[in-house]
């Protein structure tokens, strides 16, 4: 069987353009090499804008039903003491991965995409026009088009030779839930130096403790890998840490890449982080992974029924990627960089505090806007 599309990766990029393809008649399966549900390193913030967008694909009601905590406020702190916070500009939400992600891939099952989970991809060969083929252990597979959804960091960056999996990078991040007095704000941001640590409170009482920072920071650290005594040098999340118990097992990644990426390698076509990351200090790349989602569908549709050759569906995708995203990724950038400096933190931290204008403008402008 000749597939209309293949969907490598059920992410939140990668199952929802799936949802949205089937609801549109077009026969997809949908590839993934975990098994669902599984924890996955995040912070597990979900911005304001993934409201809207949970609504059309159909989930919001469940995401409510497993407790997805709303969160309306922010609070940032860094190792000098200073303080900010402040309003989101809507109702956010804090849910585990291990939840989120299985709701999408019941959905895309639900709405008749083929879903194969414990599939890893090993290669995609072929180009639009004359057909594209998909390898797995399990056997191979075809398809009039691919979608390549596989996240941050995947073998096939290797396989198909991307320059950003060459360059190393010197990021390293870990997360895991605990159990403990609730958190008042809902999502917090503490920066230590050297990285920062996302606090956020989602189902059922737990709390998910995440943070990423330059590896010199597990030099010579005296705990262990997913507590360095980097995170005990702000005061605030020393003492949230001491109070609370650890209920899961950390998840640990290092090499993560922040670099410029590609939207198309040849004519495979590419979305969420497999297209571009935004930092993790924003708060907003789940939200970007869904409406890079967003952008591309419509486009296949057309392309699928001959509308425009694929020259006009590469151009049109590249534009639209680059108008909705490009800003926000060189913002979270420069933040990213100034949050990891203990002097740049402070005075951030503080002029947000003294213009809280500033601060409201900051988190505006670092993601998409809400319904
Ligand atoms: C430390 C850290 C904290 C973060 N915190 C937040 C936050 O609080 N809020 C926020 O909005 N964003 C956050 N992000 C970003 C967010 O996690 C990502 O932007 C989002 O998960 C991207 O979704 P995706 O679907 O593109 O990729 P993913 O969610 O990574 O999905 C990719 C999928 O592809 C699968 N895959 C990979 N290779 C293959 C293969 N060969 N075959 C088959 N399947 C494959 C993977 O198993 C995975 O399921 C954070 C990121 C980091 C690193």
């Amino acid at each position: 069987m000749i597939y209309d599309v293949i969907v490598v990766g059920a992410g939140l990029a990668g199952s929802s353009a799936a949802i949205q393809l089937a609801q549109r008649g077009y026969q997809v399966l949908l590839l993934e090499q975990a098994r669902y549900p599984t924890h996955r390193l995040c912070g597990e913030f979900l911005s304001v804008e993934v409201i809207e967008i949970f609504a059309r694909l159909g989930i919001l009601e469940t995401v409510r039903a497993v407790g997805a905590y709303p969160i309306q406020n922010v609070y940032l702190t860094n190792n000098q003491g200073a303080e900010f916070r402040g309003e989101l500009p809507g109702t956010a939400l804090g849910l585990s991965r291990y939840q989120l992600d299985r709701i999408l891939w019941e959905r895309a099952e639900a709405v008749g995409a083929i879903a194969h989970q414990g599939t890893a991809v090993k290669a995609i060969a072929g180009s639009f026009g004359e057909g594209f083929q998909v390898s797995t252990h399990r056997g191979n597979f075809d398809g009039r088009f691919v979608l390549g959804a596989f996240g941050k960091a995947s073998s096939l960056d290797h396989q198909l030779n991307r320059p950003f999996i060459q360059q190393k990078s010197p990021w390293i991040a870990s997360k895991a839930h605990y159990q403990g007095q609730e958190l008042p704000q809902g999502i917090e941001l503490h920066a230590f130096p050297g990285g920062y640590c996302g606090l956020s409170q989602v189902e059922a009482g737990k709390i998910n403790v995440c943070w990423i920072a330059h590896q010199r920071v597990l030099k010579n650290n005296p705990r262990d890998r997913h507590t360095p005594e980097a995170l005990f040098q702000n005061s605030m999340l020393a003492e949230r840490l001491q109070s609370w118990e650890r209920v899961t097992s950390p998840k640990n990644l290092a090499q993560i890449s922040f670099a410029r990426k590609d939207p198309f390698e040849d004519d495979l076509c590419l979305i969420g982080d497999a297209g571009g990351m935004i930092t993790p200090l924003c708060g907003d790349g789940m939200a970007m992974a869904l409406r890079s989602a967003d952008l591309v569908v419509p486009l296949i549709s057309q392309l699928l029924q001959d509308s425009f050759p694929l020259a006009t569906f590469k151009d049109l995708y590249e534009r639209a990627w680059r108008q909705e995203f490009n800003q926000r990724l060189q913002l979270g950038r420069f933040m990213h960089q100034a949050f990891i400096n203990p002097t740049l933190a402070a005075i951030g931290v503080n002029s947000c505090r003294f213009f809280p204008a500033l601060g409201r403008w900051l988190i505006a402008s670092t993601r998409g806007k809400a319904a």
